[in-house]
């Protein structure tokens, strides 16, 4: 098991962490601040800096072979070979990508509660995130991003707490996502706040207010077939 220290704390930068594990998917450590491709988010980037002051260039993040493994995949895979079990890193992810997720992520979720439809699929990367809402009615750009920017002048705290997963079952409507189901089996599930706007299961990465989301509009929508509707968020002006 990798301790997932982004969960609940997004804002972390870096840890102190020891390798336990590398293998051809990635070089797996006992904690992490590096989030793994997951719930539509995409995984982070970043270095892990040796004792000498070295550092080796993280690509990406995946889950790990073994539940609750993380694996953090190397930009140089000869590098492997630097990380050897019992190692002591610190390892730090890159800070403009993952403001961008924390970004787009929360405005995902100010754009759930601007479509009162189900979602059936989702993206979140550093330069757009895009929403597919299973729906056939028409939905008007303009009207969405000033909606966004209305939530995000708002300023609303943003919060994640934990529930148990009876409290879950008795509030069905909790889950907006029709392709991601949270995870189960753990007891509980995390849920996100918008306080006054939005609720729901999620475990990605999140601004703490929807005022640090700043200017995004929605860039494009499409229709991807006759049930739906596919919404694609970018950033407008300095960030
Ligand atoms: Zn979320």
């Amino acid at each position: 098991m990798t301790e997932e220290l982004f969960r609940e704390d997004a804002r972390l930068l870096q840890c102190e962490a020891t390798v336990v594990g590398s293998g051809e998917q990635g070089v797996v450590l006992d904690r992490t601040v590096f989030y793994p491709l997951g719930g539509g988010q995409a995984g982070d980037a970043g270095v892990l800096v040796l004792a000498d002051g070295r550092q080796v260039a993280v690509a990406d993040t995946r889950k790990g072979a073994q539940p609750g493994e993380i694996a953090h995949v190397l930009a140089q895979p000869a590098d492997q070979a630097l990380l050897t079990p019992g190692l002591r890193v610190t390892a730090r992810i890159d800070p403009a990508r993952r403001q961008a997720h924390m970004r787009f992520h929360t405005a995902t979720h100010l754009l759930c509660a601007l479509v009162p439809h189900p979602v059936d699929g989702c993206s979140i990367t550093a330069g757009y995130a895009r929403l597919d809402f299973h729906m056939n009615e028409p939905l008007d750009k303009a009207a969405l991003s000033a909606g966004i920017a209305r939530l995000v002048a708002e300023a609303h705290p943003v919060r994640h707490r934990w529930i148990s997963e009876a409290e879950l079952d008795a509030n069905p409507q909790l889950v907006r996502s029709m392709s991601v189901q949270p995870p189960r089996g753990l007891g509980r599930v995390r849920v996100l706040e918008i306080e006054g706007v939005d609720l729901q299961p999620c475990g990605g990465t999140h601004v703490a207010n929807t005022s640090e989301i700043g200017q995004v509009i929605v860039t494009k929508i499409e229709k991807k077939s006759a049930m739906t509707r596919r919404v694609v968020l970018g950033f407008a002006g300095p960030a």
